[in-house]
C-alpha cells in the first residue's frame, strides 16, 4: 500500500465519528431543497407567531403539506421553547411515529434516538423506546403519552406537545386533548398544537374556549324571548363535555389561534363502477392489471384494502399473475403496508422502486393520512375500512368491516394528486359514494370505553363523567365501562381505583387482558411466563399463515401437527411461542415448515421480550421465571387466568351445534383459523369477536362449566 493510502485509512479509522456526522450533513443539506418546496415553509413566520402569541394553536393542512416533519423544527429555536425544552409530537401509529422520527432527525442532521447520545430526534411507541439524553423532538404514540403522563401527570418534561391527526378522532385523542385542556389551567408555559388534515377547526376551537362558551350558554338563558336558542342551548349544557369542570378549570381559558395551509393538490380524475361488486379482492386485482398494462404514465398504485388477511391475499395473487406479464411492460413490485407489519418491511415504502419497475402498495387506512407514501399517481379504493365498533348486546369491541365516510374516501383520492395529475378508481358506484356518511364517528361513541376510563382514573380524575371531552359519550356507556372495570376488580365499590387497578393501567394493554396478566401473576397460579407468550400472541395480528382451501387445510394441520394442542388456541399459541423461542439454528424455516408468519413471529418476540421486562419492573414476576414444561395442571391454571379477564366472553354449546354467550345470549361460530373449529365442545372462551357473514369467535380455547362457576364465586 502506498503511504497515502494508509495514511487516508488511518485518517478514516481514526474518525468515524467525523466521516459519518460530514455524511449526516450532507444529507441534511440535500433534504433542505425538498423541505423548502413544502407548501407550509412559506407559512413558517405566522406559525411561529400565532404559537409566540397564543396557547393553543388549532393548525389544519393537506396531508402531505408538511405538518408533522416541519412544524416540530420551527418551534425548537424559539425563546418559549427554551433549552432544552422538548418537543412531543403524537402519533396514532407506530409505523408513523418511527418513520417520522427517523426523517426529521435526516431534516436536521443528527443521529437517530438512542444510537447516539448526542442525538436530537427521538421516539418512542408501544414495546419501543429509543431517545437520549439530548433529544429535543420526540414522536410518540398516542398510548405513550398517556403512559407518561402516569409518570408524570404535568408532563413537566414538554414545553409543547403536538396533537397530530386529531381528524382521526380514536379515544385516545379525545382523551389527550381533555388532559391538555385541563393540564394548561395548571401550566402556563405549555404550548399545545393541534394538528388535522382535515379544515374543520370550529369543534376544536370551541372545545379549548369552553368557558366563554360556558358564559354565552348562560347568557343565551337568561333572553327568554329567543326561545329556539334557549332550548337548544339547555340540550347542549346537558351533555356537554365542559359543563361542570373543576373550579380552578373556570379561571381562565386558553389564548387560540388557528392557521391553514393550503396544500398542493393536482387534478385527480375520478371513476366509480357501474355497479356494485361484491367480491374487492377480484375486483382490486382486475384494476391493478388494467391500469398497469393500460395506462402509459409511469407512477405508483396505492390500493386501499380493509386489513392484513385482505392485503396477504391480494398480494399473493397480484404477484402470481404478475409472473405472466411479457417483457413488454414493466415490472410490479408489491409492498403490502398494515399496522403489524414489522418497521424495516413498512421503511419500503418510502424507498423509489427499481428501474422499469412500478410499485403495487397495498395499504389499510392507514396510508389514508397517517403515512404519505411518494410516487403515487393511481388510487384503488374498496371504500371499506376495518373498524372498532363496540356491540352493546353483547358488551365487548369487535373489528367489522365498514363502509368509510366521504371525507375518508376523498382523503384516499387526493392520494393520487399529491405530485402530478392521478386517477382514483373507487370500487364502488356514484351512488354509493354520495349515501356515504359525511365523516366518520369518533372512536369514542363506537368503542368499549373501559381503557378510556381506567386512563382517566390511574390520572386522578375523580368524577368521569364530567371530564372534558371533545364528543362526550353517552351516559349508559360510561356506567357500562365502570362497572366491568369493578367486575374486573379494577375499581373498589366506591369507584376509586384499585391497587390492581394501578398496575393494569400501567401495562400497555386492554384491561380485559392486563387482568389476565396480573391473575397469572399470583403465587397459586405461578403461570406468567406462559401467558405472556399467549398475550404476546393475541397482540400481534395472526402468527398462522391464512389458508383458504380445504387442500391447504390439510396441509397445514401436518405441517403443525406438533403444536396443535385439543385444548385450544392459547396452548397452541404457547406451543407455537415455546418451540419458536426453542428453535437455535434457523428460525425463518421454522417458520416456514410450521406454515406461520416469521414476520409475525418476530413481532411477538419483540411483544413478549418487552411485556416480561414490564412485569419485571412492576415486581410482578413472584417466582422463578423459567418454567420448562408445561403439565395439565399448568394447562388448566393457564385457561382459567384468561376467564378471569374475559368472564363475558363465555359461550355454551347448543344442541344445533351453534354456541350462544351466558352474557346477551347471542350466537357465535368457532372461526375457521381456529383449532377448535368443527369441533364441539362444552363451553368456550374468546378473546376476540369477528363479524363478517356471521358472528364468528377468534382465539378460542375449551373451557369447563364448572371452572366457570369456581370463577364467578371468586369473583362474589
Ligand atoms: P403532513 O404531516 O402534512 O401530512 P409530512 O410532514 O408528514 O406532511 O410530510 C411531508 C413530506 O415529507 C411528504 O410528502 C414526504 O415527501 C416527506 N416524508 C415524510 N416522511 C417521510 C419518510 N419517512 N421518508 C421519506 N419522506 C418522507
Amino acid at each position: 500500500e502506498t503511504s497515502a493510502n494508509v495514511k487516508r485509512k488511518r485518517v478514516s479509522e481514526d474518525s468515524p465519528g467525523r466521516t459519518h456526522q460530514s455524511q449526516l450533513q450532507q444529507r441534511r443539506i440535500k433534504l433542505l431543497d425538498s423541505r423548502k418546496q413544502l407548501p407550509i415553509w412559506q407559512r413558517q413566520k405566522d406559525i411561529r407567531d400565532a404559537l409566540r402569541d397564543n396557547d393553543v394553536l388549532i393548525l389544519s393542512g393537506e396531508t402531505g403539506s408538511g405538518k408533522s416533519t416541519q412544524v416540530p423544527q420551527f418551534f425548537l429555536d424559539q425563546p418559549w421553547c427554551g433549552f432544552p425544552g422538548k418537543i412531543a409530537v403524537t402519533q396514532p401509529r407506530r409505523v408513523a411515529a418511527i418513520s417520522l422520527a427517523r426523517r426529521v432527525a435526516e431534516e436536521m442532521g443528527t443521529p437517530l434516538g438512542s444510537s447516539s447520545p448526542a442525538s436530537k430526534v427521538g421516539y418512542s411507541v408501544r414495546f419501543d423506546e429509543s431517545t437520549s439524553p439530548s433529544t429535543r423532538i420526540k414522536f410518540l404514540t398516542e398510548g405513550m403519552l398517556l403512559q407518561e403522563m402516569l409518570r408524570d401527570a404535568s408532563l413537566s418534561q414538554y414545553k409543547c406537545v403536538i396533537v397530530d391527526e386529531v381528524h382521526e378522532r380514536s379515544v385516545n385523542i379525545d382523551l389527550i386533548l381533555g388532559f391538555l385542556k385541563q393540564l394548561q389551567t395548571r401550566r402556563k408555559d405549555l404550548k399545545v398544537v393541534v394538528m388535522s388534515a382535515t379544515a374543520d377547526a370550529d369543534s376544536l376551537q370551541r372545545f379549548f374556549a369552553a368557558q366563554l362558551l360556558e358564559n354565552t350558554r348562560h347568557d343565551s338563558k337568561s333572553v327568554p324571548n329567543d326561545s329556539q336558542t334557549d332550548g337548544e342551548a339547555e340540550v347542549d349544557a346537558d351533555d356537554a363535555p365542559w359543563h361542570g369542570f373543576d373550579d380552578e378549570d373556570q379561571q381562565s381559558s386558553s389564548n387560540i389561534a388557528t392557521c391553514h395551509v393550503e396544500g398542493r393538490q393536482y387534478p385527480v380524475i375520478t371513476r366509480y363502477l357501474d355497479s356494485p361488486t361484491e367480491d374487492t379482492i377480484e375486483a382490486s386485482l382486475h384494476r391493478i392489471f388494467q391500469i398497469h398494462c393500460k395506462e402509459p404514465t409511469p407512477g405508483d398504485l396505492l390500493v386501499f384494502m380493509t386489513g392484513q388477511e385482505a392485503i396477504q391475499s391480494l398480494q399473493k395473487l397480484v404477484e402470481e399473475y404478475a409472473l405472466g406479464l411479457t417483457t413488454d411492460y414493466p415490472k410490479m413490485l408489491v409492498l403490502p403496508l398494515f399496522a403489524a407489519l414489522p418497521q424495516a418491511a413498512q421503511q419500503l415504502i418510502f424507498q423509489p422502486a427499481p428501474r422499469n419497475t412500478r410499485k403495487v402498495i397495498l395499504t389499510t387506512n392507514i396510508a389514508e393520512t397517517s403515512v404519505t407514501v411518494p410516487g403515487v399517481r393511481f388510487v384503488v379504493d374498496t371504500g371499506k375500512a376495518k373498524v372498532k365498533q363496540f356491540r352493546n348486546r353483547i358488551g365487548l369491541d369487535s373489528l367489522l368491516v365498514k363502509q368509510i365516510s366521504r371525507s375518508s374516501a376523498d382523503q384516499r383520492k387526493g392520494r393520487a394528486g399529491r405530485e402530478a395529475a392521478g386517477q382514483c378508481y373507487r370500487l364502488y358506484t356514484e351512488e354509493a359514494y354520495k349515501s356515504l356518511d359525511k365523516d366518520s364517528t369518533p372512536e369514542v361513541l363506537r368503542c368499549d370505553l373501559s381503557q378510556a376510563v381506567l386512563t382517566m382514573k390511574a390520572r386522578g380524575v375523580g368524577d368521569v363523567l364530567r371530564f372534558p371531552l371533545l364528543t362526550p359519550p353517552p351516559k349508559e356507556a360510561m356506567e357500562k365501562a365502570l362497572l366491568q372495570l369493578c367486575e374486573l376488580g379494577a375499581l373498589d365499590e366506591h369507584g376509586n381505583i384499585s391497587p390492581i387497578g394501578r398496575k393494569i393501567a400501567r401495562l400497555p394493554l386492554t384491561p380485559a387482558l392486563g387482568r389476565v396478566i396480573i391473575e397469572a401473576a399470583t403465587p397459586e397460579t405461578d403461570c406468567l411466563v406462559e401467558v405472556i407468550d399467549i398475550v404476546a400472541c393475541l397482540s400481534v395480528e395472526h402468527i398462522f399463515l391464512a389458508i383458504d382451501t380445504e387442500e391447504g387445510r390439510e396441509k397445514a394441520s401436518v405441517a403443525r401437527r406438533q403444536l396443535l394442542r385439543r385444548q385450544g388456541d392459547h396452548l397452541t399459541y404457547l406451543a407455537a411461542v415455546q418451540a419458536y423461542a426453542a428453535e437455535q439454528s434457523d428460525r425463518r424455516r421454522w417458520a416456514d415448515d410450521h406454515m406461520i408468519s416469521h414476520r409475525a413471529m418476530q413481532s411477538v418476540m419483540d411483544v413478549r421480550q418487552q411485556l416480561t421486562a414490564q412485569c419485571r419492573q412492576a415486581k410482578l414476576f413472584t417466582t422463578q421465571e423459567a418454567h420448562p414444561a408445561t403439565d395439565e395442571a399448568t394447562q388448566e391454571r393457564i385457561v382459567k387466568c384468561f376467564l378471569r379477564g374475559f368472564s363475558s366472553n363465555v359461550a355454551r354449546a347448543c344442541p344445533d351445534g351453534s354456541y350462544k354467550t351466558f352474557a346477551g345470549n347471542q350466537t357465535v361460530a368457532i372461526h375457521p383459523s381456529s383449532v377448535l373449529f368443527g369441533r364441539k365442545v362444552e363451553a368456550i372462551i374468546y378473546n376476540q369477536f369477528v363479524y363478517t357473514n356471521k358472528a364468528y369467535a377468534r382465539d378460542v380455547s375449551v373451557v369447563q362449566l364448572r371452572w366457570l362457576e369456581e370463577a364467578l364465586d371468586g369473583m362474589a
